[in-house]
């Protein structure tokens, strides 16, 4: 199909689509959990998901091209993002790469029509960068696992009806080579979530604890003990149109940005004459020009084909550290108000600037830190010694 009638036609759906979200839901912010699961749902019954994924497998097979383009279309029409993120854009993959024929079968239908959300166990207490030193372990115990162990930061725990889990099951083998990739119901007994409180006044992510939790053996990705890789793998799914959506949002938000220092008066003249301003501003313009030149590199590089590379990390760097700096341009440029609640009448009408301020500083950590990425650019982009 051609870009631009597909382009046409997903973008007549959402138009639609959050209208009527709208209507549903009137005064109710973006954030609205309740309000994100049933657009995502909606969006799924009307066959906008597994884009990418086989048509044997329940999906469209849609080359990259059309699935950029509607990722981009997305982004533009002020649609709330999923609760099922992790589902559809890694579970999914990795179970069409790695999964099982009984297990593509028992969890992919589920993603694909929402009616299962997931949540990504990984981090923990002492391993979050360096993830391999997670201590969760799993034992066998006749056709079973026996989980025991804490995650943290689980991203939609509190709502998710599945998780895949790292585990360690050899604990004497070196730290990568022990760990195992299980699928677990998050309504087993012996699990414990327990919800942790953002800064931006959200609720996502929650420590999650594993008390003896039973898991069959059969919910487990892959071998025993050949984990790592399976996450690794799951970790570059999705990392050609990941950008997509961040930086249509980034575009948008710098035009926004230029009519707020516009109307924005500081001692009778427009914020958009002050050189500081203009400068903050060229700036930001120029970050999302570089940004825009390397998602278009790595889309083409994913057009043929080619398996991700470290670029990703320079990619990922640039857009998180380039979006604080364009967020607290305007936290600038709104002044004192900026420090007042969000339910003060006159916060009001730039709270989305104050959310979408506090929000960006988890960018710098999601997905790897700022230091990490450095680390991998320093070592595996530009040869230098570790
Ligand atoms: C919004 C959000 C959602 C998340 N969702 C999930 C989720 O769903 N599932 C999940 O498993 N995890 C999730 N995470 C966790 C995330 O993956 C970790 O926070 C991240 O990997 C960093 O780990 P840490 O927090 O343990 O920090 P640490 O690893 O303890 O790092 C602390 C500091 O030390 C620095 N540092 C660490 N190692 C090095 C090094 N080798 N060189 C230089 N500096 C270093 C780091 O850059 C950082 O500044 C989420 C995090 C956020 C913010």
């Amino acid at each position: 199909m051609e870009v631009e009638t597909f382009r046409r036609e997903a973008r007549a759906w959402l138009t639609d689509a959050v209208a009527a979200l709208r209507e549903d839901f009137p005064g109710r912010p973006l954030t609205d959990m309740a309000l994100r699961r049933t657009f995502e749902d909606r969006l799924c019954a009307a066959g906008w998901s597994g884009l990418g994924w086989p048509e044997a497998e329940g999906g469209r097979g849609l080359p990259i091209e059309l699935i950029a383009a509607f990722h981009e279309e997305y982004a533009r029409s002020g649609a709330p993002k999923g609760v099922n993120i992790i589902g559809h854009g890694i579970l999914g993959p990795t179970l069409l790469l790695s999964g099982s024929e009984e297990q593509k079968r028992r969890f992919l239908p589920g993603i694909l029509a929402n009616t299962e959300i997931w949540c990504q166990g990984y981090s923990e207490p002492d391993a979050g960068s360096d993830l391999a030193a997670l201590r969760t372990r799993a034992e066998r115990d006749g056709a079973e696992y026996v989980v025991t162990g804490q995650k943290i930061w689980t991203s939609f725990a509190h709502i998710a009806d599945w998780c895949f889990l790292l585990v360690r099951t050899d604990a004497s083998a070196p730290k990568h080579k022990g760990i195992s990739f299980l699928l677990v119901d998050m309504k087993a007994p012996g699990i414990t979530v327990r919800p942790i409180r953002q800064m931006d006044g959200q609720q996502e992510f929650n420590e999650v604890f594993f008390d003896g939790v039973r898991v069959p053996l059969a919910n487990r990705v892959g071998e025993e003990n050949a984990g790592w890789g399976i996450a690794m793998a799951a970790a570059s799914f999705e990392r050609a149109t990941y950008f997509i959506p961040r930086l249509v949002q980034m575009e948008e938000e710098l035009r926004d940005l230029v009519a707020l220092c516009r109307e924005t008066l500081r001692d009778g003249r427009p914020l958009s004459d002050d050189p500081l301003v203009r400068d903050g501003l060229a700036r930001s313009f120029l970050d999302m020009q570089a940004l825009k030149l390397h998602a278009r590199s790595m889309l083409a590089a994913a057009a043929r084909h080619e398996q991700p590379g470290p670029e990703g990390s320079f990619i990922k760097l640039l857009w998180s550290e380039s979006h604080q700096r364009l967020l607290d341009l305007a936290l600038a440029v709104i002044g004192p108000e900026a420090a007042l609640g969000p339910d003060e009448p006159s916060a009001r009408r730039r709270r989305h600037w104050q959310h979408d301020h506090l929000w960006s500083r988890a960018e710098t950590i999601l997905a790897g830190t700022s230091e990490i990425q450095r680390n991998v650019v320093g070592e595996r982009v530009l040869g230098l010694p570790r």
